[in-house]
C-alpha cells in the first residue's frame, strides 16, 4: 500500500512540474483517478482557451486520455463538417442502418435487439416515448401546438392536446376524410363559406363550435364517406341535429316541427341559442 501511493505521489510530482513548465497539460501516465484530479486545465488546440478538463471529451488515443478539441470546439467541428458533407452524412446513417436491419439490433442503441414489427429495442422505445412526452408537455406549456410542437396553438383547442389551425384541420381531415392530406381543401372550403354555418348563419369559430357534416350522410352514401364534395361546415348543434339525413330531410324535419307547433298556436321569435345577429325564427299562424 505504502508503495502504491509512493508511486502516486511520484506520479503527481512529475505531472505537476511537467504542467508548471508547459502550462498545458503533457501528463503521460495514462488516465489516472488521482492524478487527474489535481490536473484539471488543459488548453484547447482549437480556440487556444485553457479549460477544466471536465470540458474535454475522452479519448483513449490520446497520451493524457482527452481529446485536443474542447467539447464545444468538438461539436462545432463535427457540425461544420456534417454541413459540408452532407451526402457523406446520409451514406453513413443509411449504411449504418442497413448493417443493424440486416443484424435485427435496435437503430438506437445498436446493442439490443429490435422489438417485432419496430426499429429499436423495448428499452429504447420506453426511453423515446418518455422523452417525446416530457418534450410535448414542455412544448405545450411554452404555449405550442402538441401535435407538430411548432406552432402556437389554438385558444380554443382541447386542452389536454391543444393543436394549432393546421393540425387542428388535419385532424378533422383524418376523422371525416380518412386522410389527412385534405386539410388544405377542407381549410379553403371553410374559407369559401366565409366562416359561416349555411344552414343558422352563425361564426363558425375553431375548436367552439364548428363541425365538418357530410351533407349527404355517409350511412346511406358509404362511396361518399371520403368525397370532399360531399363536405360542408356546420356548427356542432346543426350537424347533430342532422344526424344522417340529407339536407332536403333536415330541413323538411325542421318544417315538420314548425307546422306542428303553429298548428297548436305556439308563437316565439326569440331563440336564446342563436346569436344576435341571425335571423329569429317568427311563426304564425
Ligand atoms: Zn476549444
Ligand atoms: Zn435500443
Ligand atoms: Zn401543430
Amino acid at each position: 500500500m505504502e508503495r502504491i501511493c509512493s508511486i502516486i505521489e511520484d506520479e503527481t510530482q512529475k505531472s505537476w512540474s511537467l504542467f508548471r513548465a508547459s502550462n498545458q497539460v503533457i501528463y503521460t501516465g495514462g488516465i489516472n483517478k488521482m492524478t487527474e484530479s489535481i490536473i484539471q486545465q488543459k488548453s484547447c488546440s482549437s480556440c487556444q482557451q485553457t479549460q477544466p478538463v471536465s470540458s474535454f471529451s475522452n479519448n483513449i488515443r490520446q497520451k493524457d486520455g482527452k481529446d485536443t478539441f474542447c467539447k464545444k470546439c468538438q461539436s462545432e467541428y463535427h457540425n461544420q463538417w456534417k454541413a459540408n458533407n452532407s451526402n457523406a452524412v446520409k451514406q453513413i446513417a443509411a449504411n449504418r442502418r442497413n448493417r443493424l436491419k440486416i443484424k435485427r439490433l435496435c437503430l438506437h442503441c445498436s446493442v439490443n435487439p429490435a422489438q417485432k414489427f419496430k426499429s429499436c429495442c423495448e428499452r429504447c422505445s420506453k426511453k423515446q416515448a418518455v422523452r417525446r412526452k416530457t418534450y410535448r408537455i414542455e412544448q405545450t406549456q411554452k404555449g405550442f401546438c402538441a401535435s407538430c410542437l411548432k406552432t402556437p396553438y389554438l385558444v380554443n383547442t382541447v386542452k389536454s392536446f391543444p393543436l394549432c389551425e393546421t393540425c387542428y384541420f388535419k385532424q378533422k381531415a383524418r376523422r371525416n376524410l380518412g386522410n389527412g392530406l385534405f386539410w388544405q381543401q377542407i381549410k379553403a372550403k371553410l374559407e369559401q363559406q366565409n366562416y359561416l354555418c349555411p344552414y343558422t348563419g352563425e361564426k363558425l369559430i375553431l375548436g367552439v363550435n364548428d363541425s365538418l357534416d357530410h351533407i349527404k350522410p355517409i350511412n346511406h352514401f358509404p362511396e361518399l364517406k371520403n368525397d370532399i364534395e360531399n363536405i360542408e361546415w356546420t356548427t356542432r348543434a346543426i350537424n347533430e341535429m342532422k344526424r344522417d339525413r340529407t339536407p332536403e330531410q333536415f330541413l323538411s324535419f325542421i318544417q315538420h316541427i314548425l307546422n306542428y307547433k303553429s298548428k297548436l298556436g305556439i308563437k316565439w321569435n326569440n331563440s336564446s341559442c342563436l346569436p344576435k345577429e341571425s335571423l329569429s325564427i317568427t311563426v304564425s299562424v
